[in-house]
């Protein structure tokens, strides 16, 4: 039995793991990487050579990170069930789609470039209908039944407390006699968060991947994180910039919209008018509201008292573009909660456009930022940033809350893989920067005495003698890489070169003057190869 680690290890976006053996070829997650233009580079190699042999894949939840590769499995010959919890699947019927439509239209801004250049037009990763079709493979699975996916496999979702309908899963395989258990931790959430239940214990194991995302930091407690928040929010009221959230679509959004309904109510802020520009993020309080049997008893309460804790009077939704181009003019004073969270797509952009140069605006990460995005790089303390091709100047204030996260900290962690009493443990410690993975597996070994290893991209452990390969497509990148960026920039340079020749030949002045155009448009695709967008 085999496990390859495809994404997600050394890195906490693309996450997806096979299992194999013989008689099974098991996925469980198949997520987008995201974040430095290296990582995003992979979605679009063949990680799996022949997706019609894979039998099933599971899903932990709905995060892009661990979904958004689902189209594009399908698309290639992926014909298996996809077993999730039904809110996991609920979600996906939106994001998924979502996703596709953020493919389509980079896609489409990146081939107005190319098509000035002369260039051959790129393809979208997936497209919506590809989106669309794979939503028929989905199996909806109840938290705690026990299913057969395969003569030799059983699994059972539990609760991982991290978003609605997120799990972690069990597998049980048989080999004879024996049986071997691999848990697979998805993300596990912190306690006490504000919507959905704890996180279930997992009492035993033999093999455990766990997520470290948080493996190397502790988060602030709720208490002073919303100590912060309230201070922040009235510290921006008293002058006319607006506080700018850039929030995941699903779980934090709702979570702040309870938490100001909870602030609005106590009167411990103004009443402040409040906007959620985000399609997604408006879809998903829908679907949070269908699946309340997932929340916690609190939640629960407020809901049966006939309240709705997910409103309040000065709450906007903003649905259409025309109504957010029109919120990014007129804005004042206002909240605006817009998605992406980690600012690399959607209506946040622009908001941040509006902003940034503010020095009385206010702008609030309430969620992790992951190497290479935008919002790293103002969480990092950017004095200025790049944002569809224009710079633009960091005036406003940028603050970092912790506490929000969704994700368990390192004692979290540590608490949660300690409740497994099998001493002989064996630990693959994933999902998580380098450095995070790494001090979680050191931990984990000196405190409880598991077995630790941190997986590389790509890698491909035996379970029985633990001896790695690497899969080709891992040793190639490096390569790959290199020769289509360094392809296009030969291609562009050399078109610009040829008219340039002609033009000087003809002594067409006005032609000269109209390939500066083109070399600024060259300047930009190479600042898109170079960097980041
Ligand atoms: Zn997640």
């Amino acid at each position: 039995m085999k496990i390859e680690f495809v994404g997600g290890a050394k890195s906490v976006t693309g996450s997806s793991y096979i299992i194999k053996d013989d008689d099974f070829t098991i996925m469980v997650d198949c997520g987008m990487f995201q974040g430095s233009k290296e990582l995003k580079e992979r979605n679009s190699l063949n990680l799996i050579y022949n997706p019609g042999k894979i039998d099933s894949l599971i899903l932990t939840h709905a995060h892009i990170d661990h979904s958004g590769l689902i189209p594009k499995l399908v698309k290639n010959g992926f014909y298996g069930n996809i077993y999730a919890t039904q809110a996991t699947a609920d979600l996906c019927s939106i994001m998924l789609p979502d996703s596709a439509h953020i493919q389509e239209m980079d896609t489409k801004w990146i081939n107005k470039k190319r098509k000035k250049l002369d260039l051959e037009p790129v393809e979208p990763l997936y497209t919506a209908d590809d989106a669309e079709k794979s939503l028929s493979n989905f199996v909806p699975v109840n938290y705690g039944d026990t299913i057969q996916i395969n003569p030799r496999v059983h699994i059972r979702f539990r609760d991982a407390g991290h978003i609605l309908g997120s799990s972690f899963v069990e597998m049980w395989i048989e080999e004879g006699d024996k049986k071997t258990k691999v848990v697979f931790s998805g993300d596990i959430g912190q306690k006490e968060s504000a919507i959905i239940r704890d996180p279930d214990i997992v009492e035993d194991a033999d093999i455990l991947l766990i997520e470290s995302t948080y493996g190397d930091r502790l988060h602030k407690s709720k208490e002073d994180t919303e100590t912060e928040f309230i201070s922040i929010i009235n510290e921006t009221h008293k002058g006319p910039g607006n506080i700018v959230i850039p929030s995941f679509a699903i779980e934090r959004t709702q979570e702040i919209i309870y938490l100001l309904s909870k602030l609005f109510r106590s009167e411990k802020i103004p009443v402040i008018p409040v906007y959620i520009d985000s399609p997604l993020a408006i879809s998903a309080t829908e679907i949070f509201k269908k699946n309340s049997d997932c929340f916690d008893d609190e939640i629960k309460q407020i809901f049966s008292s006939g309240e709705s804790p997910l409103d309040f009077p000065s709450l906007r939704f903003v649905r259409t573009t025309a109504d957010s181009k029109k919120l990014n003019d007129e804005a004042s004073g206002a909240i605006i909660i817009s998605a992406s969270g980690m600012c690399n797509a959607g209506r946040i952009k622009y908001h941040l456009m509006n902003n940034l140069y503010r020095p009385d605006s206010s702008v609030v990460f309430v969620g992790y930022q992951a190497e290479g995005t935008l919002g790293r790089r103002l969480v990092d303390g950017a004095k200025q940033v790049r944002i569809y091709g224009e710079d633009v100047i960091v005036n406003a204030k940028i603050h970092t809350l912790g506490g929000f996260s969704a994700h368990a900290d390192r004692n979290g962690l540590l608490e949660w893989a300690g409740k497994i009493s099998n001493p002989k443990l064996r630990v693959f410690v994933i999902h998580g920067e380098g450095e995070a993975s790494t001090s979680l597996a050191d931990e984990l070994r000196t405190r409880y005495g598991f077995t630790t290893h941190v997986p590389d991209w790509g890698e491909i452990v035996d379970l029985e003698t633990m001896k790695t390969e690497v899969a080709s497509y891992a040793v190639s990148d490096t390569f790959t890489s290199l020769d289509r960026d360094i392809e296009s920039l030969a291609e562009i340079i050399s078109t610009i070169n040829e008219k340039y020749k002609r033009a000087k030949n003809e002594n067409k002045i006005k032609k000269i003057k109209h390939l500066q155009e083109d070399i600024n448009d060259a300047k930009q695709m190479l600042a898109m190869i170079i960097d980041e967008l």
